[in-house]
């Protein structure tokens, strides 16, 4: 039987494979949400000039 990814210690249960809990399958979520939230930003936009006379 596969275990939970996870916690790689309780086994998966059905409701949410392949995790073993819906603890572990929001951690699993949130760990995806904040590796593509992380945008890198571009650094190549220079700031203008303003408020010059
Ligand atoms: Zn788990």
């Amino acid at each position: 039987m596969a275990t939970c990814p996870i916690c790689s210690k309780a086994p998966a249960t059905p409701p949410y494979r392949p995790f073993c809990s819906r603890r572990c399958a929001d951690l699993d979520l949130q760990r995806w949400f904040t590796g593509a939230y992380r945008i890198p930003v571009p650094e190549d936009e220079t700031p203008r000039d303003v408020d010059e006379g």
